[in-house]
């Protein structure tokens, strides 16, 4: 509804919510509520995303493609900021740099899909958005949509932070917060009505989260996600895939860090092992020559997925290694930073893409196969990647 009735502008991918008087019910009761992150720890991560832009620390942003409600999410969770952690210290560690973990978990609920319904055995259902919108099941009751979802997804994202915080911090780190969290800030209903202000200063941020991205599907100039994004003081970013033109993120340079702020501004490349070395260049030139301080990340999950048997997507660790060593080998022979790593993964043992040291393959992809989305690196593929990034990092001697 906020979405819509703000009205002016058309938001892409929301849900069509059955009835308006209890959508308008929950997006009151969502204004209600205190903020899951306060404004002071969105600035903190700002500045160190702020170093990241400079040159002087990595960003390292993981979690699942789609968290789910429930208990046994909640443990997977842990296990995750767990494994995120870990990743960061070798990397930390082994390329001699400040790393930045930065979650994405408590708030992952909503998701972006490429068609409105899911076809299955001749019966068509509205598609699965998010455990903050429908149920996964497909039956006509899961996959209805319901405003009450985003209640249910501030009460898990709370207890998720809770969970997080009680993890024990890194050496020497007092904040009592072991990492920041992110997501994908899709649904406006839920994101609008979290938005606060500071009384002190009368500057406005999401109170969903202390990072949120906008996708690849949403980034429309004159969309509405892009215009929530430029209302909020948080660190945001954007998804940039292989058709993305320079001009464009000229432009959302301009609407969405118009003063030049290193860390507000992060773009996430998700370009494919093969597209990346024909697109990434050009669009980094044009943006570095224009002057703009954004952060590059490289999420090379999105751009490399594939199907395998049984109708399953995966991803190859071959893929991601590649574009990932490609990001890396483009920004140092144009003298820019590659400022870090977006990825989709779990501390669970699962068995969704396909290599690795302690390797998964495609026969194998039916054994633990437990994602609501995108396939997920385990936690022994994501202690690889960490690695390789180590390694790839590391400064020349
Ligand atoms: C995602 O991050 O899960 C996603 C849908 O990515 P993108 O917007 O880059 O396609
Ligand atoms: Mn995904």
């Amino acid at each position: 509804m906020i979405g819509t009735t703000l009205g002016v502008l058309q938001s892409a991918q929301q849900p069509d919510w059955p009835d308006p008087d209890t959508l308008a019910t929950v997006v009151d009761l969502l204004g209600e509520l205190p903020p899951l992150t306060p404004l002071a720890e969105s600035d903190a991560l700002r500045a160190r995303l702020a170093a990241a832009a400079r040159g002087e620390a990595l960003l390292l942003q993981g979690g699942h493609c789609a968290e789910e409600f429930g208990e046994r999410a909640l443990g997977e969770a842990e296990s995750t900021a767990t494994t995120l952690r870990q990743m960061a210290e070798i990397v930390s560690y082994g390329a001699a740099v400040p790393v930045v973990p930065l979650g994405r978990m408590a708030g992952q609920y909503a998701k972006p899909r490429s068609k409105p319904t899911e076809e299955r055995d001749g019966v068509e259902l509205p598609a699965y958005r998010g455990d903050s919108v429908n149920g996964l099941g497909f039956t006509a009751a899961d996959r209805a949509a319901d405003p009450w979802r985003m209640m249910t997804a501030y009460g898990t994202a709370a207890r998720t932070l809770d969970r997080i915080r009680l993890l024990p911090g890194a050496d020497g780190d007092t904040s009592g917060l072991p990492l920041h969290v992110s997501h994908e800030a899709l649904l406006l209903d839920y994101e609008y009505p979290l938005i606060r202000t500071d009384e002190a200063t009368g500057r406005r941020w999401a109170g969903s989260g202390h990072f949120v991205w906008i996708g690849e599907r949403t980034r429309q100039l004159d969309g509405g996600h892009v215009q929530f994004a430029a209302r909020i003081a948080n660190p945001v970013g954007v998804k940039v895939g292989p058709t993305a033109t320079a001009d464009e993120l000229l432009a959302l340079t301009e609407i969405l860090d118009p003063e030049g702020e290193p860390g507000r501004l992060t773009f996430i490349t998700r370009m494919g092992a093969e597209a990346i070395r024909e697109v990434l260049p050009g669009l980094v030139e044009k943006v570095t020559a224009s002057g703009s301080p954004v952060l590059w990340v490289s999420d090379p999950m999105h751009g490399n997925t594939r199907v395998g048997p049984g109708g399953r997507k995966t991803r190859l660790l071959d893929d991601i290694t590649a574009e990932i060593r490609a990001f890396v080998q483009i920004h140092r022979e144009l003298g820019t930073h590659p400022g870090g790593l977006h990825l989709e993964l779990t501390g669970a043992h699962v068995t969704e893409c396909v290599g690795g040291t302690d390797p998964v393959s495609l026969d194998d992809l039916g054994l633990r196969y437990t994602t609501a989305c995108d396939p997920r690196l385990n936690r022994g593929q994501a202690l690889d990647m960490a690695f390789l990034a180590a390694d790839l990092w590391r400064p020349a001697r």
